[in-house]
C-alpha cells in the first residue's frame, strides 16, 4: 500500500470515530439507539478481526506483532488495548474515564501518525 493511500485510509478511519465520538456526546435517544444498533456490530467485528490477526501461536508469540529478528510474547500491545478499553475500562465511572481520554488529543500529529 502506497503512502498516499495508506494517509487517506488512516484518515477516513479517525473521521469514522471523531463522527462516533460526536454522536456519542450530542445525539438524541432515539438517533443514539439507531447508531448503536448499527454500529456496535461493526465494531465489535473489527475487534474480533483485529484481535483473532493477534492470537498466540503454539509458542506464546504474537505472529502478527512478532517480526523476523523479534518475537513479541503474548499478550502484545493490541491485546493489552483490548482488555484496557473492553474490560477493564467498561467497568469504570463515565466521568473518570471521559477525563481520561480528554487527556488525549482527539487526533495525533500528522507526523506521529
Ligand atoms: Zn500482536
Amino acid at each position: 500500500m502506497d503512502e498516499i493511500l495508506g494517509q487517506v485510509l488512516r484518515s477516513a478511519v479517525w473521521e469514522r470515530l471523531d463522527m462516533l465520538t460526536e454522536l456519542a456526546d450530542r445525539a438524541d435517544a432515539p438517533s443514539l439507539l439507531s447508531v448503536a444498533r448499527s454500529e456496535l456490530p461493526r465494531l465489535t467485528e473489527g475487534w474480533r478481526s483485529m484481535l483473532a490477526a493477534h492470537e498466540p501461536d503454539d509458542r506464546g508469540n504474537c505472529p502478527t506483532c512478532s517480526g523476523r529478528w523479534r518475537q513479541q510474547k503474548a499478550p502484545c500491545s493490541v491485546w493489552r488495548a483490548a482488555y484496557e478499553h473492553l474490560v477493564a475500562g467498561g467497568l469504570a465511572p463515565e466521568k473518570p474515564a471521559r477525563h481520561a481520554l480528554d487527556a488525549f488529543p482527539r487526533r495525533m500529529p500528522a507526523a506521529a501518525r
